[in-house]
């Protein structure tokens, strides 16, 4: 786009910080500077756990209020924008630890939630991620049935049962051999990553690690 276009742009739809929604200039990259201060971003030692089944898993935030507030607006209102400053947060998480992965790719709604709401909010966050990290990004699972909705399940048992078997490959030859890092919006127990992660390293990859923009738990 060119300059006259997007002064055009940014008059009819300034914009706005993804977290408390004032008007930024578009060099603020989607987020003002009193929030870039506030983020809950976690120190280096903090901002990883281990799943079921013995996978990593990688968030730069804590899902607190200011964080939940944003991500609403992104998962269910449309807040597509989001993607791009939520990206390069997360990319944070790989600057220091240099990492090694040949395909990136993200835990997907069902056919038909993402018909319903327009957009995968994981699958834009994987796009933006490995868009700032040189990686491939490819669709690798689909979700196979509706389950209920994990957040509404009490126990960590309830969840894993709930998603168990949930997911299956696209294509059973993508994976065979490769490093995959799978991108999920937010991680509470962790039971849908493992089991996302699981199906992939059944499926013959070679080492699978998982990511998520900010952990609940
Ligand atoms: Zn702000």
């Amino acid at each position: 786009m060119n300059r006259i276009t997007d002064t055009i742009l940014d008059l009819l739809y300034p914009p706005r910080c993804c977290f408390c929604r004032k008007v930024i200039e578009r060099q603020a990259h989607g987020i003002c500077r009193n929030c870039r201060e506030k983020l809950p971003l976690l120190k280096k030692g903090e901002r990883r756990r281990m799943l079921d089944g013995g996978f990593v898993c990688i968030y730069p935030l804590l899902y607190n209020e200011m964080v939940r507030e944003s991500f609403l607006r992104f998962k269910f209102y449309g807040a597509v924008s989001y993607a791009e400053p939520y990206s390069a947060i997360l990319a944070e998480c790989f600057k220091d630890d240099p990492f090694c992965c040949d395909i990136v790719t993200w835990v997907p709604l069902s056919r038909s939630k993402r018909k319903k709401r327009g957009y995968d909010q994981a699958e834009l966050l994987a796009e933006g991620l490995s868009s700032l990290l040189g990686l491939d990004c490819r669709k690798i699972l689909y979700k196979n049935k509706e389950t209920k909705t994990q957040s509404l399940l009490k126990t960590g048992d309830e969840r894993r049962r709930n998603i168990k078997g949930a997911y299956s490959l696209c294509d059973e030859n993508t994976v065979k051999g490769k490093k995959i890092l799978i991108i999920d919006d937010i991680v509470t127990t962790g039971a849908t990553l493992s089991e996302c992660c699981r199906v992939l390293k059944k499926a013959g990859a070679e080492m699978v690690t998982a990511a998520a923009f900010a952990s609940a738990e």
